[in-house]
């Protein structure tokens, strides 16, 4: 997936830095993000990945370089879930109807709107949950009913701000299969079309961030850009994170231990790795 050059890329930024007043806080970032890839940001607390999805999304401008998205690119975002107010009286199906650039309540929706969100629900594994209130849902569920309301505008792109923040390892696992299915193939896109392209920012370097087919360590700008066994190295996690770390191989797979990880170190080597 790396270095994809035969393939016309969907965002491209070119030196770009971006402000919110009080100088750069991203800086010189060049990158390319191609049809059908999978790709993660890591990297520090304030490191800018933020600003990285919304100079994406196209919400904060540079104020150097350029940020080239390609001719009718369809762009959705998933916020981070911590950042909804659970106690707003809606229902599953409200808020994947109100992703709608019409933005028409639930009971005023046609019968084929319905039925569109209701497959989109069904494609989710939440199919029956549509008149539940959002706070019933499990982490799980809330993360795929956000993800419902992006696909409602069918994406070449879906942007995610740390969509596994927060949630135990079965939601993680959850939210994880549900994306690389919708970066496969997605329901809505057309024949010969690649699955959803996919860039999610993520804490989770081992969990989630190890698994993805190409990772980048951002902090300000891109300190590495390449597939997780590439860019998962003491070098380069001590430039992004400002701490020495150490990486393991355990089953073919980079395990990144923060120094002072002896606990982890010792169970992984009684296993053998
Ligand atoms: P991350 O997502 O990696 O935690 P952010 O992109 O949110 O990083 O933030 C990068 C820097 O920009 C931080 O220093 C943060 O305080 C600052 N920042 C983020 N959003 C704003 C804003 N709306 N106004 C002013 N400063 C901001
Ligand atoms: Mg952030």
């Amino acid at each position: 997936m790396i270095n994809t050059v035969a393939t016309a890329p969907m965002v491209r930024f070119d030196h770009v830095s971006c402000s919110y007043g009080n100088g750069p806080v991203i800086e010189n970032v060049d990158l390319t993000i191609a049809p059908g890839e999978f790709v993660g940001i890591v990297g520090p607390s304030g490191s800018g990945k933020t600003t990285l999805l919304r100079a994406m999304l196209g919400s904060v401008k540079p104020v150097h370089g350029s940020v080239m998205r390609s001719s009718g690119l369809r762009v959705a975002y998933v916020p981070q879930i911590e950042t909804v107010d659970w106690n707003f009286p809606v229902t599953v199906s409200e808020v994947v109807a109100m992703s709608r650039p019409q933005r028409s309540w639930w009971p005023k929706l046609q019968a084929d709107e319905k039925a569109e969100i209701e497959r989109v629900l069904e494609h989710l594994g939440l199919a029956g949950l549509s008149s539940r209130h959002i706070r019933e849902l499990s982490g799980g569920q809330q993360q795929r009913v956000f993800l419902a309301r992006a696909l409602m505008q069918k994406p070449d792109l879906l942007v995610l701000d740390e969509p596994t923040a927060g949630v135990d390892v079965r939601t993680r696992h959850e939210v994880l299969h549900v994306l690389a299915d919708l970066n496969e193939s997605a329901p809505d896109r057309r024949d010969g079309e690649s699955g959803i392209a996919i860039v999610l920012t993520t804490h989770d370097l081992n969990g989630l961030a190890a698994h993805l087919p190409r990772l980048i360590c951002f902090n300000r700008t891109v300190v590495a850009d390449g597939a997780p066994g590439d860019v998962l190295k003491p070098y380069f996690l001590e430039r992004t994170y400002g701490a020495p770390m150490e990486v393991l191989q355990h089953g073919g797979m980079p395990v990144v231990l923060e120094q002072g990880s002896d606990e982890l170190r010792l169970r992984l080597s009684r296993r053998g790795a």
